[in-house]
């Protein structure tokens, strides 16, 4: 697999200016900003050139550096396998002015026409993805990512492990569980070691590790001038494709179609139900842990379900 700078974090800029100059000349000036709404995270912009091209921004405080890096290794690596685009990283730096911030700066992503076979499509780029090479990706070992990055604005371990099963339950579940308890009722506390050893029992190592989205939900693909969806947004680590999949379902769900045509080009193994919710559990936690204890029914019922499977 193909590594470019931004997976080796060589290119790194100290104003927009000097991005807008490494990519498009000297003289390149921002003619108009619009705020985009609808991250969770960062504060988006459009930025229009004086030539009339648009570009995408992401700002946040200097100290959110590292949101960046990750996200933008995370493009690079889906870039990388060559499968299902992603948007064009074009710089990425700090700023001291301004009280100073952090950005990354992109190709601009937003056509509203989808292919007739969008959903299809979509489905047959994403296995395709996960059936790529994870060469490089996991210096040491066969799952995780050769830097953490993050879930929403929680950190997420990608250490290395020669294992699926070990790997998800010490660097996914375990850390959101423990970070967790203090919202559950002891009745649930008492249940984290039972829900360890239940994800061991329920989950299955993949034939190969696939490199996944990691954060895949309807706000993080976007549609492109080819009228294909395009990955933005990712938690990318290398796993097993089918927690890629279950994150689909956890927030409404794709289209039947999407389904279909990812089963048709590659088959899901057999029990993916039942493993669908440990997967799903590590988001909502995530979610029960940035947002707070409206989320607290969804993880218990979510915990009972896979304690009574
Ligand atoms: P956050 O990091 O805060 O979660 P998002 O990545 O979700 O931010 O992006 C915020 C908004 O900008 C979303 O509405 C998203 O659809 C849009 N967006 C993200 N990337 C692009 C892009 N490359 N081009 C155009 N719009 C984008």
């Amino acid at each position: 697999m193909e590594q470019n700078n931004w997976i080796n974090d060589t290119m790194h800029c100290h104003s927009l200016e000097d991005a807008l100059a490494i990519q498009f000349g000297n003289n390149t000036r921002i003619a108009k900003t619009r705020r985009i709404h609808g991250g969770d995270i960062n504060q988006a912009f459009e930025l229009e050139l004086q030539d009339g091209m648009c570009l995408f921004l992401k700002a946040n405080t200097k100290e959110h550096l590292s949101f960046f890096t990750a996200e933008a290794a995370g493009l690079a690596a889906i870039a990388g396998t060559d499968t299902i685009r992603t948007p064009e990283i074009l710089g990425k730096g700090t700023v001291e002015e301004d009280g100073g911030y952090s950005f990354l700066l992109m190709e601009f992503v937003g056509e509203k026409q989808r292919r007739h076979d969008f959903w299809e499509t979509f489905a047959c780029e994403l296995a395709a993805m996960h059936q790529a090479g994870t060469d490089g990706l996991v210096p040491g070992g066969n799952y995780g990512f050769f830097q953490d990055n993050y879930i929403g604005a929680s950190r997420q371990q990608n250490t290395a492990y020669g294992s699926w099963i070990p790997f998800f339950c010490n660097c996914r579940l375990k850390p959101q569980l423990q970070k967790a308890a203090h919202y559950c009722n002891p009745g649930v506390k008492e249940k984290i070691p039972v829900l360890l050893g239940r994800a061991k029992e329920i989950l299955i190592e993949p034939d190969k590790p696939s490199l996944l989205h990691g954060d895949l939900w309807s706000g993080n693909f976007i549609t492109g001038k080819d009228h294909t969806a395009w990955l933005i947004d990712p938690a990318a680590y290398v796993g097993h494709a089918e927690a890629d999949l279950a994150m689909t379902e956890l927030f409404g769900g794709f289209p039947k179609a999407f389904y279909d045509a990812y089963q048709t080009a590659a088959p899901l193994a057999p029990g993916y139900k039942s493993r669908r919710d440990l997967y799903n559990l590590y988001h909502l936690l995530n979610h029960l842990n940035l947002f707070g204890k409206s989320y607290l029914p969804s993880v218990e019922r979510m915990i009972a379900n896979i304690l009574n499977a």
